[in-house]
């Protein structure tokens, strides 16, 4: 076989089988297939595509280039997995209100990369929290109180993390079928029987257009019912951030409100039906009742102390939680409405943008993130501003970037005396079980 071939191939738009696409991914992890082959192979599936079976060829590929987690001792295993947001709590939410249903949550999260964040800072912003736990402990944590949320093992899917530092410096990010199978590879090699997924569109999303992003969601719905997992998908809008508090003290102290029941909303909503879908589909419950019981477990108090529980495990301080003192940027500065009118518009990208200005985010993976970096929105879309209203207030441990930050954040918000300008994108777009 010839990688030569087989770039070919696909330029001309034809099927890969399995053992090339094995070739492939086995070569290119090995470092046998240079870049450049690789790169041009990335490019030319960008260009043609992959049927449902290249996809999945391709995933099974990838999730079996490193080690895979099995979960199988544990009963009714789940995970949730975000495409990329910005004030997207959820997992902090979804995570103890599965466990008090009976689910176990045995999950790997990310770290934030560009404007978009991840669980795993935003977890390492309680003080004493570990993100790290050896196997035995992870599966002692999930068998006992039902929840643990760890980094990616260094070996999990090494040609993803190869293939997609490639994809980024080739502009071969945004194919759906080298998307679907990055995410769905992880997703599987860490072995849980159910996952929902959850399908960003928006501006500050990948996938720009509903559209897209449902058939996105579809591929990797599609791939996980062929790999005989139970899977199903939300599209949901990232069109204006999820939560109002972005950045990462700021939406454990959010998603910590949420779970107190002091705070409704769209952080909320997509939350609950996240876990009522990982509920429904894991144990069967028709979705009403999954979602009564999912409500019934916030309202309840329940989701909040399995909460404190799952982070005590974890070594982390709940006096910061439950006395409110997790430390926020000691610079601020209150952002404030240059005219009255309709929030018509908002710029999910640029309000990220101004987090990660603000220090709280990643622009290379190594950056270190201020944690307690971020901004908070005082109003939403759709909402009516007076000229001079606080609009945000941004918080900072470094100074100087207040400044920069105020630039990056100008035009986030657009104001207008004409409200028929507002155009309501729905939270949810659409439910794939
Ligand atoms: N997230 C991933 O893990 N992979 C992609 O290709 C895009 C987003």
């Amino acid at each position: 076989m010839r990688m030569h071939d087989i770039i070919e191939k696909k330029r001309h738009g034809r099927e890969l089988n399995s053992d090339e696409i094995e070739y492939f991914v086995r070569g290119y992890t090995i470092g046998d297939i240079p870049d450049y082959q690789a790169a041009a192979l990335c490019m030319a599936i960008c260009i043609r595509g992959m049927s449902d079976d290249e996809c999945r060829c391709l995933t099974y590929s990838m999730m079996h280039s490193g080690d895979t987690v099995d979960l199988s001792s544990l009963p009714n295993t789940v995970d949730k997995h975000s495409t990329g947001g910005v004030a997207d709590l959820t997992s902090l939410v979804v995570a103890p209100t599965a466990a008090v249903l009976g689910l176990s949550v045995a999950k790997m999260s990310g770290r934030a990369l560009g404007h978009t964040g991840g669980t795993i800072d935003k977890l390492e912003s309680i003080p004493g929290f570990k993100t790290s736990l050896e196997p035995d402990e992870f599966m002692r944590q999930v068998r006992n109180i039902g929840v643990a949320i760890i980094g990616q093992s260094a070996n999990l899917t090494p040609a993803d993390k190869k293939l997609y530092a490639l994809r980024d410096v080739t502009a071969t990010v945004d194919s759906i079928p080298l998307i679907a199978s990055s995410i769905m590879s992880k997703k599987l090699a860490a072995g849980t029987e159910t996952i929902v997924l959850d399908v960003k569109y928006g501006s500050g999303a990948f996938m720009k257009t509903p559209e897209d992003a449902q058939r996105l969601a579809l591929t990797m719905v599609n791939i996980g019912r062929l790999m005989n997992k139970k899977i199903g998908a939300l599209v949901t809008s990232m069109e204006y951030p999820l939560g109002h508090m972005i950045g990462n003290t700021l939406e454990v102290i959010e998603a910590v409100k949420i779970l107190r029941g002091e705070l409704q909303g769209n952080a909320r909503e997509v939350s609950v039906h996240l876990a009522a879908n990982l509920l429904s589909l894991s144990k069967g419950y028709d979705f009403d009742s999954a979602l009564s019981a999912v409500n019934n477990a916030i309202d309840s108090g329940a989701s909040y102390a399995k909460f404190l529980e799952w982070i005590a495990a974890q070594g982390g301080d709940i006096d910061y939680i439950t006395n409110d003192r997790l430390p926020v940027g000691k610079y601020s500065r209150v952002i404030t409405a240059q005219r009255g009118g309709c929030i018509v518009s908002a710029n999910g990208e640029k309000i990220g943008m101004t987090s990660c200005a603000l220090g709280a985010g990643r622009t290379t993976k190594t950056d270190v993130p201020d944690l307690t970096a971020g901004l908070i929105l005082h109003t939403g879309l759709g909402n009516r501003v007076e000229a001079g209203d606080p609009i945000a207030t941004f918080y900072t441990s470094d100074e100087r970037k207040l400044d920069d930050a105020e630039a990056v954040f100008d035009g986030s918000l657009i104001i207008s005396e004409d409200k028929s300008q507002y155009k309501h994108p729905p939270l949810i777009y659409k439910t794939i079980r």
